[in-house]
C-alpha cells in the first residue's frame, strides 16, 4: 500500500488502507461503532492525553506531546471513506531504488515483507535487486494486479489481521504508512513479529511534527483524520523503543522545496475547486511534475540544510537483552 495524502500536506501520497476497516481497531469494545460519541486522542507512545494544541483543522486539533508526536483529538468518531491515491506513479516509481538501496544497505538479500505493495513500483525493484518479495495488501484490486504482473504472493490483508507466519522474513519495507495506522505502535509490534530475530525493520516515514509556524505556513493543512500522528526524529526513535524495536540508522531529507511547490499548486487547485481530490498534475504534465518533485525531495533535498519537512528512510533491529 502506498501511502499518501492531499498533495497540500505532506505531499507524500494517500494510503491505500481500507479506514473503515482500520478504524474497527479504535473502537474495540465494539460499543463505538457507527455512533456519535467521540473519544480523546492520546498520544500513541506515552498515551497521555493533554498536550497543547499545535494544529487545528475542522473538528480536529493535533496536541503536542512531549515525546514529539503531535497527536490528534479527539479520534475521528465514524470510519473514513478509504482514501483514493491522487498521486501518479512516478511518485512511487521514482524513489523506488533509493528505497530498495535503503533496505539494501542493511539485509542483502532473502524473504523481504512489503506493507502496502499498492501497485508494485517499490516490489518491482526489489525483486530486481534480488530480494523474494511478500506482500501485504487490503485492496484486492490492487493485489491481484500485483501478483499477475510481478508473479508474488499478496495477502489481503491490513498487516495488524496478516495471518503470514512470524518470524518468516528477513527484513521489511513500508513507506509512509506510520501516520495512518489506528495504532502505530501495535503495527510496528506486527511487522516485527514477521521479521527474524537476526532481521531489519525498514521504512520510510514523513517528519512533520515540530515544525515552526514558517514550516507549518508552507505545509499547508495537515489532512486530519487521514493523517493522526505526526513525528518528529526523536519521536521515531521512541516510537520504535515503544514496539521493542531499536533504530539503528536514519537517513532525513529535507523535503521543503518538494512540499511547497505541491502546497502552492494544491492551494491554486483548492482555490479553484474546493473538493477536488483530482492529481496536481495530470495527463502529459503528470510525470515530468513528479519527476520534479522526486528530484526535489531526493536529489537536491539530500544536498539542503536541514530545518523544516523531512522524509526519514528508517533502519531498525528487534531489541535485544543487550541492547
Ligand atoms: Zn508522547
Amino acid at each position: 500500500m502506498n501511502a499518501a495524502d492531499k498533495d497540500a500536506f505532506i505531499g507524500d501520497g494517500i494510503i491505500q488502507i481500507d479506514v473503515r476497516e482500520a478504524s474497527r481497531c479504535l473502537y474495540d469494545d465494539g460499543s463505538m461503532e457507527g455512533s456519535n460519541l467521540q473519544r480523546s486522542g492520546a498520544c500513541p507512545i506515552c498515551r497521555t492525553n493533554a498536550g497543547p494544541v499545535a494544529l487545528r483543522e475542522g473538528e480536529y486539533s493535533g496536541r503536542q506531546c512531549v515525546c514529539g508526536v503531535i497527536y490528534i483529538d479527539p479520534l475521528p468518531a465514524h470510519p473514513v471513506d478509504a482514501p483514493i491515491d491522487h498521486h501518479h506513479r512516478v511518485y512511487y516509481s521514482a524513489p523506488a531504488r533509493a528505497r530498495v538501496g535503503w533496505v539494501k544497505a542493511f539485509t542483502q538479500r532473502g524473504r523481504l515483507l512489503e506493507i502496502g505493495c499498492g501497485d508494485g513500483e517499490f516490489t518491482a525493484a526489489a525483486i530486481r535487486a534480488g530480494f523474494t518479495v511478500e506482500a501485504v495488501e487490503p485492496s484486492d484490486e490492487r493485489a491481484t494486479r500485483v501478483e499477475r504482473t510481478l508473479g508474488i504472493t499478496v495477502e489481503r490483508a491490513l498487516i495488524e489481521d496478516s495471518r503470514l507466519p512470524e518470524g518468516r522474513y528477513d527484513t521489511s519495507f513500508h513507506v509512509d504508512l506510520l501516520s495512518h495506522f489506528p495504532d502505530p505502535v501495535a503495527a510496528l509490534r506486527a511487522i516485527a513479529a514477521k521479521v527474524a530475530p537476526s532481521g531489519t525493520i525498514c521504512f520510510e516515514v514523513g517528519l512533520f511534527s515540530n515544525l515552526s509556524p514558517f514550516w507549518q505556513r508552507l505545509v499547508g493543512r495537515p489532512n486530519m483524520p487521514t493523517h493522526m500522528w505526526f513525528f518528529d526524529a526523536l519521536a521515531i526513535e521512541r516510537l520504535l523503543d515503544a514496539a521493542g524495536l531499536k533504530m539503528i540508522a536514519m537517513r532525513r531529507y529535507p523535503v521543503g522545496l518538494s512540499t511547497a511547490l505541491s502546497t502552492v499548486l494544491g492551494s491554486r487547485r483548492v482555490a479553484a475547486a474546493p473538493d477536488s481530490h483530482a492529481p496536481l498534475a495530470q495527463g502529459w504534465a503528470a510525470a515530468p511534475y513528479y519527476r520534479l518533485h522526486m528530484f526535489l525531495r531526493y536529489g537536491i533535498g539530500r544536498w539542503l540544510p536541514m530545518g523544516g519537512p523531512q522524509t526519514a528512510f528508517v533502519a531498525a533491529r528487534h531489541k535485544t537483552d543487550s541492547a
